[in-house]
């Protein structure tokens, strides 16, 4: 294992209290928030582990979503993955029933369209859903930096 760094290593006492707040976003409401959107009859568990690597991603078992948050990850990305994640809750593949619910599920929870979302084409990722998640990435990226879209915010409890 290389160096971890020093930043990350400062707030892993708070990671260890609540792994599910990251960046001051409560990530379990926000995970309820997108099953509410996408109508689920219930929600999903959110199991969340930090790791000092780079990079971000989920895994989708069942009604338990387990999300791995890389080193200084970017919230746009968390929040995709987690969305992307969900969605698999009710379809296991990369079909385009499974693009259409995540594009979808973006329009009614962060406002963003695609216009022409079924002509997204693969490019390097390793199938379209992946460059679909490239896509809205950044536009929920540029949501977040304008306050067009307020993730649900983590308050102690009284
Ligand atoms: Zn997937």
């Amino acid at each position: 294992m290389g160096t971890v760094p020093k930043a990350w290593t400062k707030d892993a006492a708070a990671r260890r209290k609540r792994p599910t707040v990251y960046k001051g976003v409560d990530l379990e409401q926000e995970a309820w928030r997108y099953c509410q959107a996408l109508g689920y009859k219930r929600n999903v568990e959110l199991q969340v582990v930090h790791s000092a690597r780079l990079g971000s991603e989920g895994r989708q078992w069942l009604m338990v979503t387990k999300l791995t948050i890389g080193y200084e990850a970017d919230l746009a990305h968390v929040l995709e993955t987690l969305l992307h994640e969900i969605c698999h809750a009710t379809h296991m593949d990369h079909s385009e029933a499974f693009i259409s619910l995540c594009v979808h599920a973006a329009r009614d929870i962060w406002g963003i369209t695609i216009d022409g979302w079924d002509k997204v084409e693969q490019g390097k990722a390793s199938c379209r859903a992946y460059a679909v998640d490239e896509f809205l990435r950044h536009r929920l990226a540029e949501k977040l930096a304008a306050g067009e879209y307020r993730p649900v915010q983590f308050t102690h409890s009284p």
